[in-house]
């Protein structure tokens, strides 16, 4: 179980909004999870997604952000988590990001064969920074993302 929130709205220029509604719906959906807490922010223009994210209740990742402010961002993501795969910790948090650092991404619930994916993924190269299953999906986006892109990455 965990809470998840997204922002993509109608905004042009970047600006607080989606670090606000993503903090805003994490506090709604806090008693979710309660072994950590992140977020994600981007912008057109951005070559990476900026990720937070601490360890234990969201008052921890409020008091952080409050202090060492995140960039201006047209869509954010957020999530509070009860781990399932791999034990509470800032490494173990969402949300989790590809090699590049260009995908990030939360989930809810488990991934079965996520070892297996692991493994091969793992054998073509990839870097995990995570014990969780979660870690994968941002991994098999990025290949998926780069044959897409005519084979690139
Ligand atoms: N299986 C994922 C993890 O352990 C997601 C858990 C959740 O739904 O919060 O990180």
């Amino acid at each position: 179980m965990c809470g998840i929130v997204g922002y993509a709205g109608n905004v042009e220029t970047a600006c607080g909004k989606p670090l606000e509604v993503c903090l805003q719906g994490l506090q709604r959906l806090e008693y979710r999870g309660y072994d950590s807490a992140g977020v994600a922010l981007t912008a057109p223009g951005m070559d990476h997604v900026e990720v937070r994210k601490k360890a234990g209740r969201l008052a921890n990742l409020i008091e952080d952000v409050e202090r060492n402010p995140m960039p201006m961002a047209t869509v954010g993501i957020g999530h509070t988590r009860w781990a399932t795969h791999g034990r509470p910790s800032v490494a173990n948090a969402h949300p989790h990001t590809s090699c590049d650092g260009r995908i990030a991404i939360v989930h809810n619930g488990i991934i079965e064969n996520f070892a297996e994916l692991r493994e091969e993924l793992e054998a073509r190269g990839h870097h995990f920074k995570s014990e969780t299953d979660t870690e994968v999906f941002a991994h098999l986006i990025e290949e998926a993302y780069a044959q897409s892109e005519g084979g690139a990455g």
